[in-house]
């Protein structure tokens, strides 16, 4: 969600590097955008509504620099206006700021600075930070002036700040993520590593209620709460910067769809040991929660199913947002697994802490390495997809499916089995992923374009994915659609169907298929136009998309030709499939 990126560096060149930077964030989610550069006298600022990709050089010249900060704004408050994109300034344009997340006491700290006179410019509450600066610089150096703004400061917040005639850029973080990429001699401030995996792979993370000061020697770390200096661990990301970028294809979630062709097997390359300790971990745990939201939250719905049939085991469930509500049943022997692509999600975030807070063990399954869930928790398990730049998840869905497959089937001492059947769902998912297979969906999207609603019915795993296919189809589609468990329908929502409703159903070929089957009959009675997703054909069927039989991991193989019938009507329907509307990647705020 919004991006933030600083270049710091012998290149003259700054602001590009900034633009560039917030280009290969732009899978975030934004509305606007802006750079700030120390120029020789000033602080050169160009702010822009609109897509950063629509940016060419020739649009505004830059003086040569050293140093710039950038940001790409998903509004909170304030219309998506110049105005009140960023950076942010004092009234004398000395200190320019940028700022991810929201501040919840700005009305207070505004009408303060107002009757001291201070001037604001634009609705955000991102301003109040510049003057709130400005208001302690007369009596104290910037490191302090920060210091004392974040200390009143409230809410969830990443901030980047520069002054006129300082050689330096001070980031503060309190809730939303920042990364610093030590280059040679250069040096980067991200919201996420792929906006400088091109220059760089090795990274300090800024955990909470720490300040960093990077001149040309390089980064100083703070604790903001002890006021005492940090030393930080350089992490290596093992990304290759390739892996960034969209190759071949027109946008990152085709990309991110076909990657599934190996992204199981290495999914499922996890240290036997380690896996086993977790799976104790699990047995031994009084009362184990997942916990997730959006997709990771349907992911973590269908583990429950896979838990109960693999391992015989009852798990909890409940989506980040509602965990709070839910958190007093947690035990200091409880266990929580947080499921989150980013391990940054703020909802999962908050569980994850209160969780502790309650003295339970935590296992962050994620695919940032070094995030802070991934630092926070008591256990991880890397997804090792790598970058997932899409909005709408596709390949770190199938891959915590498998890694929570995994760990039921270690629950019981089977771990080599588990191992096998999904090396086996990666050959089946890998032979799927042909030419012909999309062609065969495109053509059901091409039936599906116009459509005013998509019904999608499953039971066990396939009712949790047929939840996923709704969040997918909703994503990248815009068409109105459902997720039901199949035997749900007659107690009510069968009332919607008319005359070529679209329904999908999902089915495995266990003792569940024959039930969806009569479901698919009833709503075939009523006019509905049945699409199923089955390794056998049937009658019932108007479309049949064939799927192999996957036996257990029949969930992760039927989710598959939904993504790229969500992808195919995303086209046809003119949407960016990589941006969707209103939405954003790594949900940071709350
Ligand atoms: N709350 C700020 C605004 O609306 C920052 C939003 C963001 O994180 O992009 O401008």
């Amino acid at each position: 969600m919004c991006g933030i990126f600083a270049y710091l560096g012998p290149q003259n060149n700054a602001s590009e590097i900034a633009i560039t930077g917030l280009k290969k964030l732009e899978y975030r989610g934004y509305d606007s955008w802006g750079v700030a550069a120390l120029d020789r006298e000033e602080i050169a600022y160009y702010k822009k509504v609109g897509k950063i990709s629509a940016y060419s050089t020739g649009d505004h010249a830059f003086n040569p620099s050293h140093l710039a900060i950038g940001h790409s704004r998903w509004a909170t408050h304030g219309g998506i206006t110049e105005a009140n994109a960023h950076p942010h300034f004092n009234s004398a344009k000395s200190i320019a700021i940028v700022h991810n997340g929201i501040i919840e006491n700005y009305a207070k700290i505004k009408a303060d600075l107002e009757t001291r006179g201070y001037h604001f410019v634009s609705e955000t509450d991102s301003e109040t930070i510049a003057h709130l600066i400005d208001s302690h610089l007369p009596t104290h150096t910037l490191e302090e002036a920060i210091k004392l703004t974040m200390s009143e400061l409230e809410g969830r917040y990443a901030i980047l700040v520069i002054k006129k005639d300082e050689q330096k850029i001070i980031a503060a973080r309190r809730g939303s993520p920042l990364i610093v990429g030590i280059g040679k001699q250069e040096f980067y401030i991200a919201s996420d590593i792929p906006a400088f995996l091109e220059h760089t792979n090795q990274v300090n993370y800024l955990d909470d209620d720490q300040m960093v000061v990077i001149d040309h020697r390089g980064p100083q770390y703070f604790d903001l709460r002890t006021n005492s200096p940090v030393e930080k661990r350089l992490i290596t990301i093992d990304w290759l910067a390739s892996t960034a970028e969209k190759g071949k294809y027109p946008h990152f979630m085709i990309k991110e769809i076909m990657e599934q062709q190996e992204t199981i097997r290495r999914a499922v390359e996890q240290d036997n040991d380690e896996i086993q300790k977790i799976a104790s971990a699990i047995e031994n745990a009084y009362g184990t929660y997942l916990v997730g939201c959006g997709t990771a939250g349907k992911v973590c719905l269908a583990a429950t199913y896979l838990f109960s049939r693999i391992a015989q085991r009852h798990v909890n469930f409940a989506v980040g947002s509602e965990f709070s509500s839910l958190q007093h049943f947690i035990k200091d022997r409880s266990l929580m697994i947080a499921v989150s692509q980013s391990g940054e999600t703020a909802d999962t975030l908050e569980a994850i802490r209160a969780a502790k807070t309650k003295g339970a063990k935590t296992l962050a399954i994620i695919n940032v390495k070094g995030s802070t869930m991934d630092r926070e928790s008591d256990f991880s398990i890397h997804l090792k997809a790598g970058p997932e730049q899409a909005v709408a998840s596709t390949k770190a869905t199938t891959s915590q499916l498998a890694i929570l497959t995994l760990l039921a089937y270690a629950c019981t001492g089977q771990l080599a089995e588990g191992k096998r059947l999904l090396l086996e769902t990666q050959s089946q998912i890998t032979d799927m992923l042909n030419p012909r297979y999309e062609d065969h969906i495109r053509s059901l999207a091409d039936l599906l374009a116009e459509v005013e609603s998509i019904y999608i019915i499953g039971k066990g795993v396939n009712y949790a994915m047929a939840l996923e296919s709704a969040i997918k189809l909703q994503e990248i589609s815009y068409i109105h659609a459902e997720g039901f468990a199949a035997g749900e329908l007659k107690h009510g929502p069968l009332a919607l169907i008319t005359t070529d409703t679209p329904v999908i159903a999902l089915i495995s070929n266990d003792e569940t298929r024959q039930d969806i089957l009569n479901n698919c009959q009833e709503v075939k009675a009523r006019g509905a136009y049945v699409i199923g997703v089955a390794s056998e054909n049937n009658p019932v069927f108007d479309f049949w998309i064939k799927v192999p039989d996957a036996g257990i991991s029949q969930g992760l193989v039927n989710i598959i030709p939904i993504q790229l019938l969500a992808y195919h009507l995303g086209l046809l329907r003119k949407n960016d499939p990589d941006m969707p509307r209103n939405l954003a990647k790594s949900v940071t705020v709350k």
